[in-house]
């Protein structure tokens, strides 16, 4: 099958690898999408731990074509996506619960094979069927999973004032989540996307009367730009935070 293979940090190739061969427990997905997120960049830089040779991609979606003798519960040709996080459930922080703190944590796409590739082997507890998502809608799914996980920890007051780094799909996911849990005023942060005019001198400037941060929209990614206008008034564009 065809893949992106990382031999090391910075160091990869589309190629040709055998295709995987699964356990009773797992399954294989043919993949349909996979998402590319600020992880990725990360794990091209050799950073968060990965282990070389490996097939990046953790937003995958797809479809399962073979499933392991021990499987139960999914069927062939059905749309899935997946978590792509693998905790031990043994060590000390899996059982209270923290599996992401799990001392012996997997994940596809960063410590095993992912989904840059035509196909994923997966253990089937990870695998969750989608319906009738489209493959681009499917591939938020993770990133949202995130952002729904960030509101929990974040535990946000009604009302509370929300300053906002960064505007990739997470971000925007988690602007339109804080928005709609009733965060006051809302400022996303980030920097110029290729797209954006040219900025001012500085990215950003001291605001007036004490203000800490004023965030223009002129420094927002295009495609952020719409949500950007829609959850922030436009005049509320600063930060109160040292009111
Ligand atoms: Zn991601
Ligand atoms: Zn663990």
């Amino acid at each position: 099958m065809k893949a992106i293979v990382y031999d090391a940090p910075r160091q990869f190739k589309y190629r040709d690898v055998p295709e995987p061969q699964i356990e009773a427990d797992e399954v294989l997905v043919r993949i349909d999408a996979c998402g590319l997120c600020g992880t990725d960049l990360h794990i091209h830089e050799g950073e968060f731990a990965p282990r070389f040779p490996l097939i990046p991609g953790h937003e995958f979606t797809g479809e399962i074509v073979t499933l392991g003798g021990a499987v139960n519960g999914l069927k062939e040709r059905q749309r899935v996506v997946g978590n792509s996080n693998e905790s031990c459930g043994k060590c000390f922080y899996c059982m209270r619960g923290d599996f992401l703190l799990c001392l012996n944590l997997r994940a596809y796409g960063v410590t095993q094979d992912g989904g840059f590739a035509q196909y994923l082997r997966i253990k089937a507890d990870r695998i969750f069927p989608i319906g009738h998502l489209s493959p681009r809608e499917a591939v938020m799914v993770e990133p949202t999973a995130c952002a729904v996980h960030g509101m929990e920890v974040l535990a946000m007051k009604p009302g509370s004032d929300v300053l906002l780094f960064g505007a990739g799909p997470t971000g925007q996911v988690l602007a339109q989540l804080l928005k709609l849990n009733g965060a006051g005023r809302l400022v996303v942060a980030a920097p110029a996307g290729p797209a954006a005019r040219p900025p001012a001198r500085r990215p950003f400037r001291r605001a007036p009367r004490g203000r800490f941060w004023q965030v223009s929209h002129t420094y927002v990614p295009r495609p952020a730009a719409t949500i950007f206008t829609t959850v922030v008034p436009h005049r509320e564009h600063g930060c109160p935070a040292r009111r």
